[in-house]
């Protein structure tokens, strides 16, 4: 079955049947990933005998070093590997690195890590573009498909980040795992996941049409390159011999700070270059797709707290007042399940607005995801009027934050990935994914050093201190929040004037 892009692009109904097949893919690889995510601090600590604060700023370096090589895979997909080999190449490594750290997590810890990071790279950025292919230019139930995606992202999230590290820690199945193997068994999960992924994706292929195929293959959007075999072997030689250089860099968290401050400027003088080889029309698009990404850096910079500031506070200050429930276990996957749970009906109100030609377009939808952002820390600090005199306050109240944070997040980060797929061009849709990643990668960055920050609650303080310090810090990033999308929606026509036929 040879399918044509028109057939695929011609789908009835709300959703190309394709997008289940990268659904399922991306899903497992979020397993194996978040798994892994989920592990990291708790294994540096509990087994390698880190201080806590070690641990913290070598989970920060792994994140940031993790989103940074999306724009590595991205680029080489584009230009050598297209994104079904670069996809690939990405899952075997992630084998790869799980197989090492489930042999032997003690030893291997960092080189293990090391080829999750780079298979990550490979994977994560070119699946994501491979469903934007799936739709003509113009369709409006592009974003609808990202929205669903981003489901199967979360439920992979929210399955691996449980599954992975409650083995690891020998709270589940104890009965069947030896204590000193949990470990082991818990990364080796995360690799027979990565193989699942692969499978699928292999049976996934034959419907894929000409999507992903490699430049220079007869049936591909770019006959007429020539790839050489060669250039190829190149690639996969060169991931594996960068990976001692990974190791260290990974290793000394003060490396993540230089790796920063030159990676983000190196990629945008690229950008720049390549935008010299494109039409006027194609470089203003591609501007407006650096509008969207630079406000991205914004959004997870204040987002991701959840994973530092927000995880002490939830430890410190929340009670149990919602169904009894653990406050750090809401805060760690509550946004997942509310994602499950708005994923399809969003998805559905936007391909309806769609239908009527009122959907909201990206950059009013981006604003709209800041302002409910902001929405949601101004819900935060407003926790500080429920607390008793310990500072204890309400979970549920917490709760309705994190739901209107997550309608935010539905607001930005599945649109974003949809529009990157609309602004860029042919030849660099993997570059511009991978550079939208690549802005996550600095959002974690910035999120660690605000978080840093606002942990400056002096020594010997009361925990009702901790509460109105760091309450008074979430007012501070809601107002930021509103700010941003208040400023995205008074430039919004100059940006649609830049994105021109793209909505
Ligand atoms: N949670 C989403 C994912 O894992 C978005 C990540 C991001 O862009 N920061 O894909």
């Amino acid at each position: 079955m040879n399918l044509t892009l028109d057939e695929i692009r011609d789908f009835k109904g709300k959703y190309p049947t394709q997008i289940w097949n990268l659904f399922f893919s991306e899903m497992w690889e979020r397993f194996c990933f978040y798994g892994m995510r989920g592990m990291l601090v708790v294994f540096m600590i509990s087994q390698l005998g880190f201080g806590e604060e070690k641990a913290n700023l070598q989970y920060g370096a792994t994140q940031a070093f993790v989103y940074a090589f999306t724009f590595v895979g991205g680029l080489f997909a584009d230009k050598i590997l297209g994104f079904r080999k670069s996809l690939f190449w990405g899952g075997l490594l992630m084998i790869a690195g799980s197989i090492i750290l489930s042999l032997n997590p003690h030893d291997y810890f960092f080189f293990g890590i090391s080829f999750t990071i780079i298979g990550t790279g490979f994977f994560k950025p070119n699946i994501s573009t491979m469903v934007g292919k799936l739709y003509r230019s113009g369709d409006t139930r592009t974003d609808a498909g990202f929205t669903l995606f981003y489901a199967g992202i979360n439920l992979g999230a929210l399955l691996g980040g449980y599954f992975c590290v409650a083995i690891g820690q020998g709270d589940v199945f104890s009965d069947y795992i030896p204590h000193d193997k949990t470990w082991n068994i818990a990364f080796s999960l995360a690799a027979v996941v990565m193989v699942i992924s692969l499978i699928n994706f292999v049976f996934t292929q034959k419907k894929l049409g000409p999507i992903g195929l490699q430049p220079g293959h007869p049936l591909s959007d770019q006959p007429e390159r020539k790839i050489k075999k060669w250039q190829e072997i190149a690639v996969y030689i060169g991931t594996l011999a960068i990976i001692p250089l990974i190791m260290t860099m990974v290793s000394v968290p003060q490396y993540t700070n230089y790796f920063m401050y030159i990676v983000g400027p190196l990629t945008l003088l690229y950008l720049l270059y390549e935008m010299t080889k494109v039409t006027p029309a194609e470089r203003n698009k591609l501007i407006a797709a650096l509008v969207f990404i630079i406000f991205s850096i914004i959004f997870w910079g204040i987002y991701e707290q959840s994973g530092g500031s927000l995880s002490i506070f939830a430890a410190k200050n929340l009670n149990r007042d919602l169904f009894n429930l653990n406050p750090n276990g809401v805060n760690n996957s509550g946004g997942a399940f509310f994602i499950l749970l708005l994923a399809v009906p969003l998805g559905l109100l936007w391909i309806w607005l769609g239908k009527r030609k009122i959907e909201p377009n990206t950059i009013i939808k981006f604003g709209l995801g800041f302002l409910f952002l902001g929405l949601g820390y101004y819900v935060i600090f407003a926790t500080r009027y429920f607390a008793n005199s310990l500072g204890i306050t309400s979970l549920s109240i917490f709760t309705i934050a994190l739901f209107i944070i997550t309608l935010g997040e539905m607001c930005l980060s599945p649109i974003g990935l949809s529009i990157m797929t609309k602004l860029s061009t042919n030849k660099l849709q993997g570059v511009m994914m991978g550079m939208w990643f690549l802005a996550s990668a600095y959002g974690q960055y910035v999120a660690g050093i605000i978080g840093a920050q606002m942990a400056t609650a002096k020594e010997g303080s009361s925990n009702y201190d901790a509460l109105i310090t760091y309450t008074e810090g979430y007012k501070q990033l809601g107002l930021y929040s509103v700010i941003a999308g208040v400023l995205l929606i008074i430039i919004s026509p100059y940006v649609r004037k830049l994105m021109q036929d793209v909505k």
